[in-house]
């Protein structure tokens, strides 16, 4: 059974997209820890990402400095963290978090409610450059 993730980059299941490409693919992670907060994930369908072979491993941070250098210029922030979790979802993804001090990225925080037009808008704004 594909992952949930599988399934978001098929577009069985919606999600605000920031940018794809024949490999990767980022979203905004649906429980953020900030405004902005996104995940990258490789197309190839592997649980842990030290799995992943030494191409798509380095490509993937190649497409995740991308997004993260898109969602510096929309997200007022110091820089953008990254984390690797990975408890929750059987697929890797990188978690790119903007950061106004090292608590911002602190995965038992509350996660912030943010309406559907504000993520849909944050998305948009994000894509437009990625
Ligand atoms: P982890 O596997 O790194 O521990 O956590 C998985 C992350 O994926 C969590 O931050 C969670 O909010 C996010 N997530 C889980 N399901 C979905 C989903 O269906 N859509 C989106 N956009 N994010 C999800």
């Amino acid at each position: 059974m594909p992952t949930i993730f599988s399934r978001i980059i098929s577009g069985e299941i919606p999600c605000y997209k920031i940018a794809e490409d024949e490999n990767y693919f980022a979203f905004l992670d649906i429980n953020p820890l900030a405004k902005g907060h996104t995940l990258v994930i490789p197309k190839q369908e592997t649980d842990y990402i030290f799995d992943l072979d030494d191409h798509t491993l380095s490509g993937m941070m190649v497409f995740a400095k991308k997004v993260a250098l898109a969602i510096e210029k929309c997200v007022p922030c110091k820089r953008i963290g990254i984390a690797v979790i990975g408890l929750e979802v059987p697929h890797a993804h990188i978690h790119l978090v903007p950061l106004q001090s090292v608590h911002d990225i602190n995965f038992t925080n509350p996660k912030l409610q943010l309406s559907k037009e504000e993520m849909d808008a944050l998305a948009k704004q994000i894509a437009a450059q990625a």
